[in-house]
């Protein structure tokens, strides 16, 4: 396997510490209020959060998010709970693809 090879995402929600609300444009946040989904809207507006290197924190008070709000744990592993709408930076994430995934190789 390379890292071009596609790998198979283990669903261990590393990458949903890091690609959520930072990286949200302005055509999810439209894509949301076309479809009412003020649940989204409502937590996007709450946590203001933004990615401190290796974390997010929340803009209001510096809290520690401790990853998405919108991932949730099925048992042993987890998913995305608006998986259907979720960010394009989330549909654009290959597994894999950068050191946030544990299936990261470098073949440099
Ligand atoms: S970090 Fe990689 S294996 Fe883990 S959920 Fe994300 S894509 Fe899947
Ligand atoms: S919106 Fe879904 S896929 Fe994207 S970071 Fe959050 S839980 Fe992960």
């Amino acid at each position: 396997m390379n890292a071009r090879t596609p790998r198979s995402c283990k669903r261990c929600g590393k990458c949903c510490m890091a690609d959520f609300v930072a990286y949200v444009t302005d055509e999810d946040i439209k894509r949301w209020q076309q479809e009412e989904r003020e649940d989204i809207l409502r937590i996007i507006d709450h946590e203001h959060a933004f990615w401190a290197g290796d974390h997010l924190l929340s803009s209001e008070g510096g809290r520690y998010l401790r990853g998405c709000p919108l991932l949730v744990w099925e048992g042993d592993h987890c998913a995305c709970s608006i998986y259907d709408t979720r960010p394009q930076v989330c549909v654009d994430f290959i597994p894999g693809s950068s050191e946030l995934c544990p299936q990261f190789e470098n073949l440099k």
